[in-house]
């Protein structure tokens, strides 16, 4: 799973609270860890439903 967070991310923070191994903020936009994935793929499909505005993006 590759997981990359585009230009729309507004710094909500919502998908920090649902994973903070995975998602962090910074300066006001998501930035991901990719070390945290593996065995972790639910918690990120649930933070890429929950992103307000839709911009988590999973691939594979
Ligand atoms: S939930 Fe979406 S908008 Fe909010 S910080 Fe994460 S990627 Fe950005």
């Amino acid at each position: 799973m590759h997981i990359s967070i585009s230009s729309k991310c507004v710094g909500c923070g919502a998908c920090a609270i649902i994973n903070p191994e995975i998602f962090e903020i910074n300066s006001n936009f998501a930035v991901v860890n990719p070390n945290f994935i593996s065995g972790n793929e639910e918690s990120c499909i649930d933070a890429a439903l929950e992103c307000p505005v839709s911009a988590i993006q999973i691939l594979g």
